[in-house]
Parts: C-alpha cells; structure tokens; sequence
C-alpha cells in the first residue's frame, strides 16, 4: 500500500455525512407480525417511540441500490478524480443490509457482465463500472487502478485477495511521514470494470468461506475494498500532473457486538479482545466530537489506524447505518441511531492528494525499489 501526501490545498472543515438505510421487514419479521419500530417522517427525519433523530438523508425501507449509490458514492466520483480519498462506512447490527448495501446480490452466483444489469449490485460493484466509464468519458489515456480487499478479524488482517489458503496475518506500520502502510498487502492493477468485480467476487467468496469455519465469523469480521485511480491529466498551465485519488468501501463487523453488551461490560469485551476495533471506532468518534482536544486513540485498534484520515483527516467520509424496522430490534437500532448521531459531529478538512509530476513520481518509485531489494538482500 503506498503513501499518500497531503497537501494544504484546501482546508474546509466539513461535517462527515452521515444517512440511515431502514431495511424491509425479513421473513422472521414478517411472519411473528412485528410492528414497526421507526417512522421515517422525512427524508432527513426518523422518528422513533422516544426521539426524534435528523441525518442528512434517510432512507424509507422501499428504497432501492440506486438510491443509496446516487446519493453516496456517485458524488465521490469526481472527487476521487479531483484527488481527494474517500470512505464511506455501512455501521450496523447484523441481518441490517451492511453486505447488502455494499455489495448487494449474491457474487458468487453472477458472472462479472451481469452486475451493470442488475438492479440488485451495491455499492462497489457500481463503483468499478463508474470509475471505468469517468475515465472513457474524461478520455484519460494515462492512468492506473488499483484493487485491494482485506478482512480485519480479531484483530489481525488478512488479504482477501492472496489466493494462497493460509493467508498470514499482515502486519501495519507507519512511514516517517505518518503514512500508514499495510505489508504485503495485494494491490491488483485493473483493467477494467469487470476485473475489479472478478477480484470482488473472489475475495468475497474467500471471507464466505472463513465465515463458514468459524462461528459468527462474519458479524465480527471488518472488510475494506480499496480502488486507488492514479491518473495523468494536463494541469489550467498545461503542465503534466499525476493525481491520486482513492475510495475506501468498508462494511464493518456487527454493531451490535457492542451494543447488545452495554457500556458496563465494555472492558470485559475489550479484554477478550472481541471487537477492540469496533469499540475504538465508538471511542474515536465520541472523543472528535468532545471538541475538548483529548488524545484520539487511533493507534488502539487496527481499524481506526488503517482508517485514521477517514475520521477526523483529510478524506471526504460518509457513514450509512443501516437498521430494521422491527420493534423486536428495537434496542440495537436505537443504539445505532445514537451512535450515528453521534459520528454527525465530526468535522473532517478533506485535501486534494499531492499531485506528483512525474520526476517526483520517479524518485518515489526509485527509493521504494532500492527498499525492497535492501528487504529481500536481508
Ligand atoms: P449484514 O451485512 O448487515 O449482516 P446483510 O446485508 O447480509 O446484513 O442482510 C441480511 C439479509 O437481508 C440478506 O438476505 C439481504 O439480502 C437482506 N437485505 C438487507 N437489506 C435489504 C434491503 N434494503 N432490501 C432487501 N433485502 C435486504
Ligand atoms: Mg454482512
């Protein structure tokens, strides 16, 4: 994973953006005759039996994938293009529609041509075909894209897009500029649309497969889907510039891994190490929000270290949560609720990546080869 460096190009703060996706009722719902448990009153108002809670968007139940993708990730597009990174996280109990939103249909049942058909493909796979049609229709001629996938479980990483079935936890470390790399870590260079949804569908598979041998693997496992776009783009002198931008997909462990425990047992949680990411997540956005300076934990769980310029940084951040309807989830989605609201606060300076000319681009990559070799000679 490459560094990424910052310029001071543009530095307003902006609210990260955050919006809620209510799901229909599922069939275990349906058939126990549940009642409704949040009223979406308006499309920014949600309405529960004790508050009422006001994001940027909500979303009612009968909304579809192109909604949400319209309203998220479209914009991201051209922001990406322009530069900037940008994440967008799905935060909520599990059988709430996070994998749904973010991948949506069932990969291994679909080729790679069937996604732009299908009304069902979520957020990513209409990213990949965007991002190729942005560079059709800008007519970039130079430009490179880049794929990775990884799954954060207990607290170690793995590459979903390492085909070798032992898969060795990867280790994180920071560069001397603060820019955190992940070792070893798959970047596939894609060609196209359809490679980006092939690499998608093989990685899925592989966190499927893991979720089968181990109990609850997938409400506690995170994933992070990344597409780096590097392109070569003439600047307003007519000067040659590389711009770098990325966009982080992330469907991140169950919430209610912390919700379901209260704040009381949170030590318990954290001492058997169930979760510590999602639980620093929750502690990052509670202390950026106190607006009191106190110490950000990032560094106290691997996600909020891969993830720390989503949060407070310099990316351009949205955060879905999605929840039942049900008043039998009455519980967890009010936690999610509150826990959105909360994340509503943080203030966020997105900045254009700097833009590299291509003899800076050359020394970077020259110093990254001489590294390597220096690794493998010893
Ligand atoms: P999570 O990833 O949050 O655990 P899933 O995305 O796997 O939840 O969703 C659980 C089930 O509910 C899946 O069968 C999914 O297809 C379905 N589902 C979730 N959200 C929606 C939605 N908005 N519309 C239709 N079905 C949904
Ligand atoms: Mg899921």
């Amino acid at each position: 994973m490459a560094a990424q460096i910052n310029t001071q190009k543009k530095k307003v703060g902006q609210n990260i953006k955050v919006v809620v996706r209510v799901r229909p009722f599922n069939k275990k719902e349906s058939r126990g005759q549940s009642r409704m448990a949040v009223n979406c009153i308006s499309p920014t108002e949600i309405q529960t039996k004790d508050k009422k809670y006001c994001f940027d968007r909500v979303f009612q139940p009968d909304c579809n994938q192109l909604d949400i993708y319209s309203y998220i990730v479209e914009p991201m597009i051209n922001d990406v293009f322009a530069g900037y990174n940008c994440t967008v996280f799905a935060y909520g109990p599990t059988g709430t529609g996070k994998t749904h939103t973010m991948i949506g249909g069932d990969p291994s049942s679909l080729s790679s041509l069937d996604w732009r058909r299908n009304e069902k493909a979520g957020c990513i796979p209409r990213v990949a075909t965007n991002i190729f049609d942005e560079i059709a229709s800008r007519k970039v001629n130079d430009y490179n894209v880049r794929v990775s996938f990884l799954e954060l479980y207990n607290e170690e990483i793995r590459d979903l897009l390492n085909s070798d079935k032992r898969r060795p936890p990867l280790n994180i470390f920071n560069d001397d500029k603060g820019a955190v790399f992940i070792q070893n870590l798959n970047e596939k260079n894609v060609f196209n649309s359809n490679d980006i949804h092939e690499l998608l569908k093989q990685g899925t598979l592989r966190c499927q497969t893991n979720s089968t041998h181990m109990n609850n693997h997938s409400s506690r496992s995170h994933t992070v889907f990344t597409i780096t776009v590097h392109i070569k783009e003439a600047d307003l002198n007519g000067e040659e510039v590389l711009k770098t931008g990325k966009i982080n997909l992330v469907d991140l462990a169950g919430s209610e891994n912390i919700a379901k425990s209260g704040a009381k047992d949170k030590k318990a949680l954290e001492l058997a190490n169930i979760n510590r990411s999602l639980l620093t997540l929750g502690r990052v956005i509670q202390i950026l929000t106190e607006k009191n300076n106190r110490h950000v934990p990032y560094r106290d769980s691997k996600l909020t270290r891969i993830l720390q310029d989503s949060l407070g940084g310099h990316t351009k951040t949205c955060l879905i949560a999605t929840v039942s309807p049900a008043d039998s989830s009455y519980e967890v989605t009010q936690c999610t609720l509150e826990y959105a609201m909360r994340a509503r606060d943080i203030k966020n300076t997105p900045m254009v990546n700097e833009k590299v000319t291509q003899v800076e681009m050359f020394k970077q990559l020259t110093t990254e080869i001489e590294e390597l070799k220096r690794k493998l000679e010893a």
